[in-house]
C-alpha cells in the first residue's frame, strides 16, 4: 500500500482529506491515484453505518447533525458527514456540510465533516461522495451521515447509498401534506417532524399523524420495514435519542433478515452499471467521427428529414 493508504487506514484525518481530494479531482493522474487507494482500501470499507438525511433548506438538518453526532462521539462512535449537492455547493443560503454550522462537531476529533464536492452532474458528485464515504469507512469512521437537500433527483441518489433514509419534515399548517413529495415519503425509512416545540408541537403531532395516514396508503417500499414518524426538535435535543434508537431498531431489522448485505450488494451493483453507462456515453461523445457526424444528423432530425432512429443508428455506426 502506499504511504497515504497507510495513514488512511491509520485513521489520519489529514490523510483522509487528502484522500478526499484525490477522489474529487478531475485529473486524470489524480483519478488514477484515487482508483489505486480505494481498491487497496476495499477490504477496509463497509463497516460503517450508513446515515442518509434529506430535507428543505433551514429544516434543521445542520442542528439536528451536530446534535446527534456530538451524542455519538460522547459515546465513543467516530462520525463522519459528507454531503451531496449538485446545484451548488450553496443552495439558498445554506451550505451542506458547512462546519461553521456544526461548530462544536467541527471541532470534535472523533468528527470528521466534508461539504458536497463542487457542483457537477448529480451521477458525478454523488459518486464523489460515495467514494469518500468508503475512504471514511477505511479511516475508522463507524458512521457516515450523507446529507443532502430535496433537490432534483437527489434523495433518490443518496437514498441509494446508504443504508436508512431520513427525511426531515417541517410542522405542516394543517391536516394537507404540503410541498412533501408522495416519492420522498417512499424512500424515507424514518420520517422526523423536526421544530416540535412550544407551539409548534400540536402542528408538528398533527403532522406527524397525516404522515402516518399517507404512509399507511402506500406499500412499503420493504417487507423488512415499515417506515416510522417521530417529531422532535434540533434545537433542544429532544427526541433525538429517539431517533438514533429508531436508526438501530431499523439496522437490526435488516440485519435479522439478512437485506443489509443484499441492500449494498444491489446498491454496489447499481452503482457499477451507472459508471460504466456514464463512461461509454462520455467515451461516446468524445469520439472524433461521432463529433463531426452529430450536427448534420441532428439537423435532419430537427428538419424531419431523418426519424430520430434512423439517425440515432448512423450516429452510432460510426463511432469505433
Ligand atoms: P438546514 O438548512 O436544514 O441545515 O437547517 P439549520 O440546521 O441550519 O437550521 C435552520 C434554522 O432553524 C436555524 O436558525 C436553526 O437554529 C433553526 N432550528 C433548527 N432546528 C430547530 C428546532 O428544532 N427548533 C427550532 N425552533 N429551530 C430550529
Amino acid at each position: 500500500m502506499s504511504d497515504l493508504a497507510d495513514q488512511l487506514v491509520s485513521g489520519d484525518r489529514a490523510a483522509l482529506a487528502r484522500a478526499i481530494t484525490l477522489v474529487e479531482s478531475t485529473k486524470v493522474d489524480h483519478q488514477a491515484e484515487a482508483r489505486a487507494l480505494l481498491t487497496a482500501a476495499m477490504d477496509r470499507t463497509g463497516k460503517a453505518w450508513r446515515v442518509g438525511l434529506t430535507g428543505v433548506p433551514g429544516v434543521g438538518k445542520s442542528t439536528l447533525i451536530e446534535k446527534l453526532g456530538t451524542r455519538l462521539t460522547g459515546e465513543g462512535h467516530r462520525v463522519a458527514v459528507l454531503a451531496v449537492d449538485p446545484s451548488s455547493t450553496r443552495t439558498k443560503g445554506s451550505i451542506l456540510g458547512d462546519k461553521t454550522r456544526m461548530g462544536a462537531l467541527a471541532t470534535d476529533r472523533n468528527a470528521f465533516i466534508r461539504p458536497s464536492p463542487a457542483a457537477g452532474t448529480l451521477g458525478g458528485v454523488a459518486g464523489k461522495t460515495r467514494e469518500s464515504m468508503l475512504l471514511c469507512e477505511a479511516a475508522g469512521y463507524d458512521v457516515v451521515i450523507v446529507e443532502t437537500v430535496g433537490v432534483g433527483q437527489s434523495e433518490t441518489v443518496v437514498a441509494d447509498m446508504v443504508d436508512v433514509f431520513v427525511a426531515m419534515m417541517l410542522p405542516g399548517a394543517g391536516d394537507e401534506l404540503q410541498g412533501i413529495k408522495k416519492g420522498l415519503i417512499e424512500l424515507a425509512d424514518i420520517l422526523f417532524v423536526n421544530k416540535a416545540e412550544g407551539e409548534n408541537a400540536t402542528r408538528a403531532r398533527r403532522s406527524a399523524k397525516d404522515l402516518e395516514a399517507a404512509l399507511h396508503l402506500l406499500a412499503p417500499a420493504s417487507p423488512h420495514w415499515s417506515p416510522v414518524v417521530l417529531t422532535g426538535s434540533a434545537l433542544s435535543g429532544d427526541g433525538i435519542a429517539a431517533l438514533w434508537e429508531a436508526i438501530e431498531t431499523h439496522r437490526a431489522a435488516l440485519k435479522r433478515a439478512g437485506a443489509l448485505d443484499e441492500k449494498r450488494r444491489a446498491q454496489q451493483v447499481r452503482w457499477f452499471h451507472a459508471m460504466v453507462e456514464e463512461r461509454v456515453v462520455a467515451a461516446f461523445r468524445a469520439d472524433s467521427a461521432v463529433k463531426a457526424a452529430l450536427p448534420g444528423l441532428e439537423d435532419a432530425v430537427a428538419q424531419g428529414r431523418l426519424p430520430a432512429s434512423e439517425a440515432a443508428e448512423r450516429l452510432l455506426g460510426e463511432w469505433r
